[in-house]
């Protein structure tokens, strides 16, 4: 089979990966230079190593990101930091923590040891997950995270230092938006699952390196190529007027959208059509200090606390140098999910109103830390469209269309999870399945 692929992100490689293994002869088409897509390396002066387009994080329930790395042949092993989930606040004042027992032991004994929690706190965050079982792990459709939060009495103090971050960082989506019943999913598979399934994964190479750079070696990779024509039929597809048997579309849904609205009009399609461009999204901010003097966090990960009248924006704080096992290096990744505050024009204030606040938190923190070394140099990336709003109600479309000859891959598919990578990953692998049913299936 003489497939396309277009788009080289998470999802439009790993349906790369799998093609290829089914036989397919790949070429992917990809509008930038990078493989990685969301997910990518990014060169910058001020720094040693590259950069990514935005600090990432995984999670041990990964299971097929994991898996495709491997089959590319990269070990997640040496190129992830593997963390017991441990939430830590710069300031000291609140950690929550899970032990190396079996679950559910493991959540039980987090919540229940967890500082900065009042008991009422500690034990609604059991009821909490207890209510998402009797439920089935399925929250109401139409509901977002905050009714579920009232639903189920979740106390003001333990959604602010609990729920709230935890949907930031999964769902880029503020609790009154975001969507309970995705949410409820990323609870089941990260706190409910097996314990090593909340294990925290920190890269420890830049995106690209970890394993898009090994599967774009696999394939006939056309960087600086986007595709502006798409005509698929029943028995093959143009693309930019060459003829391939089968392809992934594995693009954002607008740009899919843009590409597709002949074809689903003239197919009757509209529905798929509307649900393509349905989408909003969110923006997520990345600020990379470099620090003129090598600075260690006592974590390689840690929550920060919000003020958004004096611009502290941030929720997590990444000790890259540490990540990297750079120990002659001050350097750090500060992150604002649903960053829609941050505006352009105001950069040099957003960096400086950020640096304040890691430098602050930490002067509170009861290990005496020494005091932030100055920054060397700065650079923020502001990604607009890092994510589809994670909403309730959405209607996200399935990887198949009303060609046998077409699939759709990307994080916004109905993976059941929201804009992440494994989400992407699945997407990927379950779009060269419909092409080619010989193509590994996804594992549950
Ligand atoms: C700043 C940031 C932080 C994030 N943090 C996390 C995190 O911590 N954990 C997590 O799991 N997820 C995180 N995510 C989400 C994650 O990055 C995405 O879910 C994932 O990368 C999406 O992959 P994708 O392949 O679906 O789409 P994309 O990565 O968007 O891939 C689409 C590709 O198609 C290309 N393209 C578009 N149009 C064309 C065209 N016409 N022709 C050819 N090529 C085209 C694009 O250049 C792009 O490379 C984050 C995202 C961002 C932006």
């Amino acid at each position: 089979m003489k497939a396309a692929v277009i788009g080289a992100g998470w999802a439009g490689l790993a349906a790369s990966v799998a093609l290829r293994e089914a036989g397919a002869k790949v070429t992917v088409f990809e509008a930038g230079h990078t493989p990685g897509g969301r997910a990518r390396r990014v060169f910058t002066g001020g720094f040693d190593a590259p950069l990514d387009n935005g600090q990432h994080l995984l999670c041990g329930a990964y299971r097929r990101t994991l898996a495709v790395m491997r089959r590319v042949g990269r070990n997640p092993d040496a190129l992830l930091m593997r963390r017991p989930l441990r939430l830590a606040s710069l300031d000291g004042r609140f950690r929550l923590s899970a032990p190396r027992l079996p679950a559910p032991l493991h959540l039980a004994a987090a919540a229940l040891g967890a500082r900065g929690l009042s008991w009422n706190e500690r034990l609604s965050m059991l009821r909490l997950m207890r209510g998402l079982k009797r439920m089935g792990w399925a929250a109401p459709r139409e509901w977002t995270v905050a009714q579920l939060m009232q639903y189920h009495a979740q106390p003001e103090g333990l959604v602010r230092q609990v729920w709230e971050p935890i949907c930031l960082a999964a769902l880029n989506t503020p609790v009154a938006a975001a969507s309970a019943a995705l949410f409820a999913h990323v609870l089941r598979d990260s706190l409910a699952g097996k314990r090593e399934h909340s294990d925290l994964l920190l890269p420890c190479t830049d995106l690209s390196a970890l394993w898009p750079d090994a599967a774009a070696r696999q394939v006939t990779m056309r960087y600086g190529s986007t595709v502006r024509q798409l005509r698929p039929s029943a028995d093959g597809i143009d693309i930019n007027q060459e003829r391939f048997d089968a392809a992934v579309l594995a693009i954002q849904p607008a740009h899919a959208a843009r590409l597709l609205a002949g074809p689903l009009r003239e197919a009757g399609a509209e529905g798929l059509l509307a649900a393509l461009k349905s989408f909003e999204y969110q923006p997520i901010a990345t600020l990379n200090l470099r620090l003129s003097a090598p600075w260690r966090l006592p974590e390689p990960m840690m929550m920060l606390r919000e003020d958004h009248a004096r611009g502290h924006l941030g929720q997590w704080v990444f000790d890259r140098a540490q990540i990297l096992g750079d120990a002659k290096a001050g350097e750090l990744a500060v992150v604002v999910s649903a960053a829609a505050g941050i505006a352009e024009t105001q950069r040099p204030q957003v960096i400086e109103a950020l640096a304040d606040q890691v430098a602050e938190q930490a002067s509170a923190h009861p290990a005496r830390l020494p005091p932030m070394p100055e920054p060397s140099a700065a650079e923020l990336f502001i990604e607009k469209r890092a994510t589809f709003a994670a909403v309730p109600g959405l209607s996200r479309p399935l990887n198949t269309t009303p060609w046998p000859t077409l699939a759709l891959a990307g994080d916004w598919t109905d993976t059941g999870y929201p804009g992440v990578l494994e989400g992407a990953v699945a997407s990927g692998l379950q779009a060269a399945r419909v092409l080619n049913p010989r193509a590994q299936a996804p594992q549950p």
